[in-house]
């Protein structure tokens, strides 16, 4: 994109082969989230993006949504709504199973958190297949939000592609630095 800040951004990001098993090349955002400038361009660029165009939720996907969620929808005016994994939330929940390498993993959502109709966005650090992000937005439309776009600090090249599919082209926004 040519903006300055992703170089910043990039360079805090730190990469750790071979976790947390061989062949992986796992994204660490913890070392992002030590550098406040770049932290702070990583929040402003998904701000600038999402400011106008009236979105009431942010929903972030545990447990690194958590991170990037809050400081956008505050900074939108939006609310933040958790998606969980299994047992974390008290209340009234409804779930969303999702396939990984080996086996199921699961995602919830507080019944009421979100009304019909709001207009959401969904945040996590990074998408790989999108299995994660293809269960939030199932989750959120059976809420009966409007989902307006996914967004990811990363996304893995490599597998664009079938998150496409899998998404039905659900616009997708990665900041790729
Ligand atoms: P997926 O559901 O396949 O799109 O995987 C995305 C989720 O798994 C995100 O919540 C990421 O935090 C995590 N994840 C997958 N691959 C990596 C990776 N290489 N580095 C860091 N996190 C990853």
């Amino acid at each position: 994109e040519g903006d300055p800040r992703l170089k910043a951004i990039k360079e805090a990001i730190r990469v750790v082969p071979h976790f947390p098993k061989p062949g992986i090349m796992f994204q660490d955002i913890t070392t992002l989230l030590l550098d406040h400038k770049a932290f702070k361009h990583t929040v402003d660029i998904f701000v600038d993006r999402y400011r106008n165009m009236r979105i009431d939720v942010v929903a972030g996907c545990e447990a690194r949504g958590f991170m990037f969620g809050p400081p956008i929808a505050l900074a939108i005016g939006a609310k933040f709504v958790p998606l969980r994994k299994p047992r974390k939330l008290p209340g009234e929940v409804i779930s969303e199973a999702y396939t990984l390498e080996y086996g199921t993993d699961c995602l919830e959502i507080h019944v009421g958190a979100v009304q019909t109709g709001e207009r959401a966005i969904v945040i996590d650090d990074l998408v790989a297949t999108g299995g994660t992000l293809c269960a939030a937005i199932r989750l959120l439309e059976r809420v009966g939000a409007e989902v307006v776009e996914c967004a990811c600090v990363i996304g893995l090249p490599e597998i664009q592609y079938y998150f496409s599919a899998y998404s039905h082209d659900r616009p997708t926004r990665v900041l790729n630095p």
